[in-house]
């Protein structure tokens, strides 16, 4: 490098830039900043993340050059400024050398802790002291940290020393030690690292410190380092190279007036505004870490040191009121004076995390935006769902993946019908499947949580239910279900129906036996919060809720409407289920239309508990969207059904073969029994009937029924079905007009690719609307409109939108229908390898596509508001609860987002967040 350019390596603490932690490391921009604002933070000064890449860079592995020479001009400074003398004189000087870079990468490196020790030193030390004790012990700890971290000399080695002098004096812990056992170690420690290393330690301060420097700057390539890396994802952009800092050492172990600690400036468990933390009076900071002691809370230092304790609240102050966010910081007290060594913002649970922000906005330290802003939306997730209890210490017996959010407990239960029937009587159950079909619905409702062998994060079972909000493990490979025997094999132990199970879907874990949950958490603080987004935000935000439970569950999360009811849902309960089946076998429009009349008066009831719940706010339904056969049992079972019955059938005959051949002398009660036992008349009843289904199941077998004849096109194909739907919801709504609430139904047609199949539906809702108020003497008002999940559909928005008065993105679909994925088999095949090597940065399901299906909706948006200035429209796919998305269709103009119901305060918080970073706040309350 030439002289002109030569750069700078080496920043004092009064000198860095304290924003600047991609060149100092988040520790040494703090320990800038710190000093600059007037903390006492020891003297000491940072080597440059630069130096450390220049260094890595150098296939000789030799120091930039100039490192060394700065490094030397700075330790002068630090012997200036604290009158010590590095490497000798009566007061020597130690420092230690720390790393830190960009972001904090727990354990990446230790810190060496009184550099600068060697014989003549320590000398000096235990003279200046006047304490040998304290002398060697600082010098036992320097060899055994130097020796492992610079040189690579394994712990266990030491260890083994130590534990030798401790079983000769006789005692168990290191406090015990005294001076002399303290030398005896450090000797023993000093013949460890010459027999490692096959040279003696190395003496010369100097020279200690840059092997320790270039320890600093290996370590960034270590092992530890690159894996943590990959693990969190933490790219060069984020953190390229480790600094090092170092820092003049002082002393907690000095005495009783010493001490040492680390600190929170509020609660981070609770939020709650008190200073928080830990200390250990007389001891190193390692101590602390080490847990060889238990320190005391730090209100205690209120008694024991109450002049410290003074100063330590001042500390506190000064550091939230600088950096306007919770601080994480270490301190450590030598004989009275207060120093602190490091601070960085504090981790907290999102209970805390909400708390806090609320707080310090009335406190004045954060305004509202920067609140709201504070708090990651998606962090909501831990608040919103019933979690295992932090403080259980069961041991998982297998893992799946997490796939919906929750944790619940209950006996496990290995069918749906079996789970529905346990349900009713009032056990709670978690119902465990291989993997979930359609019909398996009425398990969901019934169940407590769903447990799969097979699948993915986007198997049925985990998208159904996220959708109704219970928690599911899918894909838990190591659990073997055998439905038949109704247990379950996991390893060598067995799950009977009936056990106790408990899993968590917010991690994927299953337990055996109850453990205990604790109940999502809806703080004031909580509550505070969403209100300042709801009146920052633009988009509004809705529920995905299908029964009138569901409906009043998104109240409470605060959903402004219902962006998708789903009507299907409500054909699988247990006493709709046999008059759907009835309506799909019928072989004439007549008498599909008698099942229709019998479900007409139950859809109706199912859509008045909607409304009331949900008034004065709209609610979307959509009509029938699933192909018919979903809601038969497949041709498998029915096979299965007819052999079993047709074997019942000859046992039956052979009853009546048998009551004829013994006619004549027999016990009449018997021959009576025998002539009963041989009527086939039931057995017939219910083989025609099976037969009947197996025929139309056949009949309606598609090769891809995801592509076939579903939504809109059994709508046209079977009018009767949509036209009862639509009676039944404006049925339900005269009702409620009647009764004086207030409705808005929107009625939405699934599936759509042309203004033709919206026109005639729309025909269907005129009729039916004319009637309706005819009969009920009051105007209904009701909304029509379509939901956009396919391609078509986003490029004829224009004329669809001349029907449709909203249009509401189904974004799973459109999704599927964008890439032509489809997304059970995506999800299980190929889509982890396409994420793993970056072909897909996310997965599609999860994280909106914007470069694609994303840029179809603005088309489509842009394109359907053309036609109708104004035209509503929503989003209830997945997506609509997903922060990243939200913030895209804010930035589209969607009107409002539709998610299930706990994800309501996550999108409400992502929809302020959108309205405030995307461009200027809009203040609706103001
Ligand atoms: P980590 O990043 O693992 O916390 P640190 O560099 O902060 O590592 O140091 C580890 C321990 O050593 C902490 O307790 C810290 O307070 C203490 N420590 C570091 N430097 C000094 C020093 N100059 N004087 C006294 N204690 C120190
Ligand atoms: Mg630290
Ligand atoms: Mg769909």
């Amino acid at each position: 490098m030439s002289k002109v350019e030569r750069k700078k390596w080496v920043y004092a603490f009064e000198d860095g830039d304290g924003r600047n932690k991609m060149l100092l490391g988040g520790k040494g921009a703090n320990l800038c900043e710190m000093t600059r604002i007037g903390l006492n933070v020891p003297p000491g000064f940072v080597i440059t993340t630069e130096a450390c890449l220049a260094y890595l860079a150098d296939s000789q592995r030799q120091l930039p050059d100039g490192v060394m020479d700065e490094v030397r001009r700075h330790m002068t400074s630090l012997e200036k400024e604290t009158g010590k003398r590095f490497g000798g004189g009566e007061d020597p000087l130690l420092v230690s050398v720390r790393s830190g870079s960009a972001m904090s990468m727990p354990g990446m490196m230790d810190t060496i802790l009184n550099l600068g020790l060697n014989e003549t030193t320590l000398a000096a030390l235990i003279r200046r002291t006047g304490n040998e004790r304290f002398g060697y012990d600082a010098w036992r700890r320097f060899v055994q940290l130097f020796g492992k971290v610079a040189l690579g000399v394994p712990d266990a080695l030491f260890d083994e020393q130590f534990e030798a002098v401790k079983t000769r004096v006789g005692v168990k812990q290191d406090v015990m030690l005294g001076a002399d056992d303290l030398r005896d170690i450090g000797e023993r420690f000093l013949q460890v690292v010459q027999r490692h290393t096959g040279r003696p330690f190395p003496s010369d301060p100097y020279e200690q410190l840059e092997i320790a420097i270039k320890a600093v700057f290996n370590s960034w390539m270590g092992k530890r380092a690159i894996d943590y890396r990959r693990e969190f994802k933490i790219t060069p952009a984020m953190a390229n190279g480790t600094a090092v800092n170092v820092v003049t050492m002082v002393f907690g172990n000095m005495g009783n007036d010493s001490a040492t600690g680390v600190g929170f400036t509020r609660n981070p468990g609770t939020g709650e505004n008190q200073l928080y933390g830990e200390y250990l009076t007389n001891a190193q900071g390692e101590d602390v870490v080490a847990g060889i002691r238990t320190p005391k809370p730090i209100g205690e230092m209120g008694q024991e040191m109450p002049g410290i304790y003074t100063q330590l609240v001042e500390l506190r102050n000064r550091l939230e009121r600088h950096y306007r966010e919770v601080q994480d910081f270490e301190f450590t007290i030598e004989r009275g004076t207060l120093y602190c060594l490091q601070t960085r913002n504090g981790k907290m649970n999102a209970a805390a995390m909400v708390r806090t922000s609320v707080e310090m906005h009335e406190e004045g330290l954060l305004s509202r935006e920067e609140a709201i802003l504070r708090v990651n939306p998606a962090h909501l997730e831990q608040m919103l769902f019933p979690r295992l209890d932090p403080k259980h210490k069961g041991h998982a017996l297998a893992a799946g993946l997490p796939a919906s959010p929750g944790a619940a407990s209950g006996q496990a239960v290995f069918d749906a019908d079996r789970a529905e029937a346990l349900g009713k009587g009032g056990a709670k159950v978690i119902l465990v499947r291989e993997e979930t079909k359609p019909e398996d619905i009425h398990g969901f409702f019934a169940s407590q949580g769903i447990l799969t062998s097979r699948g993915g994060k986007t198997s049925h079972a985990a998208v159904v239910a996220r959708g109704m909000g219970k928690p599911c493990v899918a894909g838990a490979e190591g659990i073997h279900v055998d439905v038949a025997m109704r247990v379950a094999f996991v390893g060598d132990q067995v799950i009977k129906e009936g056990d106790v199970i408990t899993i968590d879907g917010s991690n994927g874990q299953v337990f055996r036996g109850e453990v205990p949950t604790v109940e999502a958490d809806f703080s004031p603080s909580l509550v505070k919060l969403l209100g300042w987004a709801d009146a920052k935000s633009r988009l509004g935000v809705r529920a995905n809720a299908d029964t009138p439970d569901d409906a009043a569950r998104a109240i409470r999360y605060g959903a402004k409407g219902i962006g998708l009811c789903r009507t299907e849902r409500m054909f699988n309960a247990a006493d709709r289920l046999p008059i759907v089946v009835d309506m799909i076998v019928a072989d004439t429009p007549d008498e599909r239309r008698a099942a229709l009349d019998r479900l007409l008066p139950i859809q109706r009831a199912d859509f008045i508990g909607i409304f009331k719940a949900m008034a004065p706010h709209p609610v979307t339904i959509r009509l029938l969207d699933p192909p018919i056969h979903e809601f038969l049992p497949t041709e498998r079972q029915l096979e299965d059904d007819i052999a079993r019955l047709n074997d019942l059938r000859a046992v039956s005959r052979g009853m009546e073969v048998l009551g004829e051949a013994t006619r004549g002398g027999a016990d009449p009660r018997l021959l009576a029994l025998l002539h009963d036992l041989g009527d086939t008349r039931a057995v017939d009843g219910v083989l025609t009937r099976k037969e009947a289904i197996l025929r139309k199941a056949r009949a309606l077998r598609e090769v891809n029924p995801m592509l076939g004849h579903r939504g809109v096109r059994l709508g046209i194909t079977y009018p009767e079905i949509y036209t009862m739907q639509i009676r039944a919801v404006l049925e339900a709504a005269a009702d409620c007009v009647k009764a004086g609430i207030e409705v808005h139904p929107e009625i939405m047609v699934p599936q759509v690719c042309t203004a033709q199949e919206l026109n005639l539906v729309r025909e269907y809702m005129t009729v039916v609307q004319n009637q309706v108020e005819v009969t009920y003497g009051v105007k209904v008002p009701c909304k029509f409109g379509t939901m956009i999940e396919v391609v078509r559909a986003c490029m004829r928005a224009e004329n669809l939108a001349e029907v449709a008065e909203f249009f509401s993105f189904g974004t799973n679909d459109l999704t599927q229908a964008t890439f032509s994925f489809s997304r059970e088999d995506a999800e299980n095949k190929f889509l982890p390898m396409y994420n793993e090597r970056g072909i897909l940065q996310d997965n599609p399901f999860e994280v909106l596509d914007v470069k694609g299906v994303g840029r179809l909706m603005a088309l489509a948006v842009d394109w359907g508001r053309a036609s109708r200035p104004g035209l509503k429209v929503g989003i209830c796919g997945e997506h609509g609860g997903h922060p990243a998305s939200i913030r895209f269709c804010d930035s589209i103009g969607l009107d409002y987002v539709s998610c299930s119901a706990p994800r309501v305060p996550i999108a409400r918080l992502a929809a302020a967040h959108a309205a405030i970073s995307g461009g200027g706040a809009v203040d609706k309350a103001a």
